[in-house]
């Protein structure tokens, strides 16, 4: 069934269940009414298959590579297992390296200490800090944010097109904007990248959850997301990729378990020989359950189907598009413009409105989460409200420059979106 057909069939019901669908929280007017979770950028509910899953599990959990016991051997098992299911979810390259990290935000940092020396990098202002940030010490050049899809494929080639090709060089691009949730046009971005002999990785922190993944399909040479966005919230998350720097590189994490083998050296130094393998940047004793808990949520959302996920999400997405937009104080950010396609992540301001103000309102008189701030993207919110002001805070930090974010996915029922839309209209009309 083709994507627009099921849109057009969608039902009300959400297709996957979460926890905290049953969560009552008390309203500022009195009474008390079900929590509306429209914060899944930030992270995204528990599936309730991936709880049972690890509840399953929990109590046979052992230290994994390890013991020679038996719940040793079942969790290095089951470990191991993940990674595979995982890099199916992916559609990995048969020779590509999948580490299990705590979150994007680590998995972009060991790359970014993989990186062979004298690497260019090349991002876009635009990036989450978790994507922008890493890279600072390398030679880096930060891209100004594109228009449209194709003009950051052809900012990227201008500036690809000046480098000096004797350096390594990689591109790291988004592959759906934390901000306002339209989507980047990754497999161009990594031809251009190619083209230019630089590599790419995807930060599919908040593509991931909403669409597939292929990095076959997308040629592009690593990937980062974080479980706690892909409804499996134990903090942890993949990079996944080619191997050659990551086994040329110094281990992220010095320790056991990245080690193979450690002696005394005759000069009394220590010398160590390190794993090539994914254990080389995994020391220490790995989040096992945080990859159980991927591996499921991986499963999950591959037997829902990404077809029903897609278009169950633009169902949403539509109605609170047209629900807003005929409420001329609402502005909706976006860089590529109203029709650009997007996952479920929304951004806007309220004129008149503080945005910390208007989000609290939303939780207080009718029990919704939404996200208010900068979203861990500084410069692209500037941007998008066209003010250059530092901002007094980090991510979240309440300043007059912020906006709003509502955002959902597989576990949102029609009733959160309807009631954030009237919510909205309700709020606007009443006033600041
Ligand atoms: N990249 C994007 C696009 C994100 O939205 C986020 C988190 O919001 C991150 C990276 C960082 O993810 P984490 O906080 O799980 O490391």
């Amino acid at each position: 069934m083709s994507v627009t057909t099921l849109a057009r069939t969608e039902v009300a019901h959400a297709p996957l269940d979460v926890l905290g669908a049953d969560v009552t929280v008390p309203l500022v007017t009195g009474g008390e009414i079900t929590y509306a979770a429209l914060d899944y950028a930030a992270s995204a509910p528990a599936l309730k298959r991936v709880w049972d899953d690890v509840a399953a599990y929990a109590p046979y959990y052992g230290s994994v590579h390890r013991g020679a016991g038996y719940l040793s051997q079942l969790s290095t098992d089951l470990f191991e297992a993940a990674r595979g299911t995982v890099a199916e979810f992916l559609d990995c390259r048969a020779d590509d390296e999948l580490i299990f990290t705590r979150s994007t935000t680590d998995s972009l940092n060991l790359l970014a200490r993989a990186v062979p020396a004298g690497c260019q990098v090349y991002v876009f202002e635009t990036e989450h800090h978790a994507s922008l940030l890493p890279w600072q010490h390398t030679d880096v050049t930060y891209l100004d944010a594109p228009r449209t899809p194709a003009d950051a494929v052809a900012t990227l080639a201008r500036a690809l097109e000046s480098r000096d090709t004797t350096a390594p060089a990689l591109v790291c691009v988004t592959g759906a904007s934390n901000v306002t949730g339209e989507l980047w046009p990754v497999r161009d971005l990594a031809a251009t990248a190619h083209a230019h002999g630089a590599r790419i990785v995807l930060d599919a922190a908040q593509l991931a959850p909403h669409h597939p993944v292929s990095v076959r399909d997308l040629d592009v040479d690593w990937v980062a997301f974080s479980g706690h966005k892909l409804y499996a919230p134990f903090g942890a998350g993949v990079l996944a990729g080619r191997t050659d720097w990551l086994h040329a590189a110094q281990p992220y994490l010095a320790g056991g378990g990245a080690s193979r083998k450690v002696s005394r050296a005759a000069d009394g130094s220590v010398e160590v020989e390190w794993h090539e393998n994914a254990a080389r940047h995994e020391a220490g004793s790995p989040n096992v359950i945080g990859a159980y808990a991927i591996a499921s949520a991986c499963k999950a959302l591959t037997e829902a189907g990404f077809d029903t996920l897609v278009a169950r999400e633009r169902h949403l997405i539509d109605k609170v598009r047209a629900g807003l937009a005929d409420v001329p104080e609402v502005r909706v950010l976006s860089l590529f413009g109203d029709d650009a396609p997007r996952v479920g992540v929304l951004s806007f301001v309220v004129d008149g409105w503080n945005s910390s103000h208007f989000a609290a309102a939303l939780s207080a008189e009718y029990g919704i989460g939404v996200r208010d701030g900068l979203f861990c993207a500084h410069p692209l919110v500037h941007h998008l409200l066209g003010a250059t002001a530092p901002a007094a805070g980090e991510c979240g930090e309440a300043t007059s420059l912020n906006a709003i974010r509502v955002s959902f996915g597989a576990g949102t029922p029609d009733e959160h979106v309807e009631r954030f839309v009237t919510a909205v209209r309700e709020l606007v009309t009443q006033g600041a």
